[in-house]
């Protein structure tokens, strides 16, 4: 398959793609998104092949207009109305109970399904002049989560119909996953809308172990996608926490050839090894938006041993320790 690269100017084009059950890459505010349309069982059969996704983990519909989730939803209860008017458009995922209309491809056969309002003019744009989209990360499934159209490209040339350009995107992680179908709702993935500014608007949400902890054998995961290794480079990672003197120590020590820090700005000037920056350890919304990236360009420069400071976990920091910590396959060494 030739996979076109399209713009803006393009945007009928890469509908039209939609309507006949093709898959189009679409640039939103959080990550690329592998688009088909959600109605569609075997137009979203095609997402699980092209990015090798295993079929358990179900996709996030997306919508252009609040009227669009009466379809796809069977209850839209007081708290998601409180949700929606305050954070959409924008990074959050609400997982609701689904309606018949849903394909069991869409919800892996659950009987929920996770629906967001994106911010992104083009993803508004294609979504307004089709259908409402089915769309997970534009990536391989497992690869760190596409930020430009070129990361796109890299996974997918050949795979998709076409790429919809729109330039960088500006959070960078994936969006908030909160669940509304379990009695008190529930923070399945942090994201860009944070743990505190949900509290703030409905009051009690609680953690989904599986955002910082692995999920112990046997054990049932919530949001199906955080049983997989996830956000990975090919490199090895290991997450390190301590402070700026004890992190630099510990790297130092184990500098070779094949080995990088990934680290603040506040780490460098203490650093004899290879590495990589995330910004300033107090910049969170920089280190959220330039993570995947870099996690790619560890590859690019070949480092086959990566070790990571660890981020706080405050505000969107919870979001960024989330991946990093999958990333890592949870190897984390806490240092005194
Ligand atoms: P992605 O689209 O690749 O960013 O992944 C979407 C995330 O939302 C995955 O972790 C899914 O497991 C999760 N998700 C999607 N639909 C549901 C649902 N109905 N219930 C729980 N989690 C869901
Ligand atoms: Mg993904």
């Amino acid at each position: 398959m030739n996979t076109r690269l399209l713009h803006e100017q393009d945007i009928a084009e890469a509908a039209d793609i939609i309507l006949k059950g093709g898959l189009v890459a679409m640039p939103t505010e959080t990550v690329y998104g592998l688009a088909a349309d959600a109605l569609n069982g075997q137009a979203v059969a095609k997402i699980f092949a092209a990015k090798g996704r295993p079929m358990d983990n179900p996709l996030i519909v997306h919508i252009a207009d609040l009227s669009q989730v009466t379809e796809l939803v069977r209850e839209f209860p007081e708290k998601a109305g409180i949700l929606a008017e305050k954070f959409w458009p924008g990074p959050l995922t609400m997982i609701l109970p689904k309606s018949p209309r849903i394909p069991d491809e869409v919800s892996a056969g659950l009987d929920t399904v996770a629906v967001r309002f994106p911010s992104h003019p083009l993803a508004r744009k294609l979504i307004a002049r089709s259908v409402p989209l089915a769309a997970p990360s534009a990536n391989l499934s497992g690869s760190p989560s596409p930020t430009t159209a070129q990361h796109v490209f890299h996974d997918m040339n050949g795979r998709i119909d076409a790429i919809l350009d729109g330039g960088e995107c500006t959070v960078g992680l994936e969006s908030t996953v909160i669940t509304l179908a379990t009695p008190v709702p529930k923070l399945l993935r942090p994201g860009g809308v944070t743990l505190e500014q949900l509290r703030e608007a409905i009051g009690e949400v609680e953690l989904d172990p599986a955002v910082l902890h692995p999920l112990e054998e046997g054990q049932k995961a919530a949001s199906p996608g955080m049983k997989y290794k996830h956000y990975a480079p090919k490199a090895d990672v290991t997450l390190v926490k301590g402070s700026r003197e004890s992190f630099a120590g510990f790297v130092n020590e184990r500098a070779d050839d094949h080995a990088a820090a990934l680290c603040f700005e506040e780490d460098i000037p203490l650093l004899h090894i290879p590495y990589i920056s995330m910004g300033s350890s107090q910049a969170q919304e920089e280190q959220a938006n330039r993570l995947f990236a870099l996690l790619r360009e560890v590859d690019e420069k070949g480092y086959r041993i990566v070790y990571a400071h660890c981020p706080s976990r405050t505000g969107i920091g919870l979001a960024v320790y989330n991946r990093m910590i999958r990333a890592a396959g949870f190897e984390v060494i806490e240092l005194a």
